[in-house]
């Protein structure tokens, strides 16, 4: 079943989806050459604290994992696609991050993702991010109401593989909402004006993941939780979490601008 949110409802998703675009900001922030994915998961929980709000990954068990999360960030570094255990590796100069984090705040879920690179990119890596985001712009901008899935699906897809980039393909968006995970799915691929008619009032995660090798492929890691690209290829991955409105699609996770440096 698919719960229609209110307006008032969809509000509270923006606050808890404004912690969601705090956290990954002051991470994003703090990543540098020798931050530890550690580090950056302690940075979220703290701002987790100063909001009063809760994680939405920490503990989660889904049935596919053998143990529960024990971060409250998905951190997956160069050929880890999503789901990558916070530990203590040590950022490098050139690293792909990508960073994908979850809260709850009265009762509503946010959730979000950017992937970065860490010092000097090679520009292989910063056209598959641009590209990325570029899709994950185009998912939101197809989902207005009266639309159907599929054309979400399809601006995703359409866009990554035109970049020549593979695509897990068991893997996409949700549903959000009282929970992080709700129908539907949200595929990375689909048939334009099949699927699901979008309404007013639904709330929906969008996340992009791309890979350079041409291929499909990914695997679990020995933890149960990282996937890997198959051929050991980058992948990036960006997520944000949105509603569908009479108005049009609303970004609730929309991180805000950097402050304008004060002139002089
Ligand atoms: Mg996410
Ligand atoms: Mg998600």
């Amino acid at each position: 079943m698919i719960e229609l949110k209110s307006p008032g409802e969809i509000d509270a998703m923006r606050a808890a989806g404004l912690v969601v675009a705090e956290a990954l900001t002051a991470m994003r922030e703090r990543a540098a050459v020798g931050v530890s994915l550690l580090e950056l998961d302690d940075v979220a929980r703290q701002v987790l604290h100063e909001a009063g709000a809760g994680s939405s990954f920490l503990d989660y068990h889904p049935a596919f994992a053998p143990t529960p999360f024990p971060g409250v960030i998905c951190a997956s570094v160069n050929d880890v696609v999503v789901h990558g255990i916070p530990d203590r590796y040590r950022l490098r100069e050139g690293d792909l991050v990508g960073l994908d984090f979850g809260a709850h705040l009265d009762g509503w879920h946010g959730d979000s993702a950017i992937s970065f690179v860490v010092g000097r990119a090679d520009p292989r890596d910063a056209r598959m991010i641009e590209t990325a985001e570029r899709a994950l712009a185009a998912g939101i901008a197809a989902a207005v109401p009266g639309a159907r899935l599929g054309d979400v699906s399809a601006a995703v897809g359409a866009i990554a593989r035109a970049g020549g980039y593979g695509i897990p393909g068991d893997f996409g968006g949700h549903g959000i909402g009282r929970e992080m995970h709700e129908s539907p799915g949200v595929p990375n691929e689909g048939r334009a004006g099949r699927g699901l008619r979008l309404l007013p009032g639904m709330a929906i995660a969008i996340e992009p993941m791309l890979h350079r090798g041409g291929g499909d492929g990914y695997y679990e890691a020995a933890d149960g939780w990282a996937l890997r690209t198959v051929d050991g290829s980058r992948a990036a991955h960006v997520e944000h979490s949105i509603a569908i409105t009479e108005d049009g699609p609303v970004v609730l996770t929309a991180r805000r601008p950097p402050a304008a440096p004060p002139r002089s």
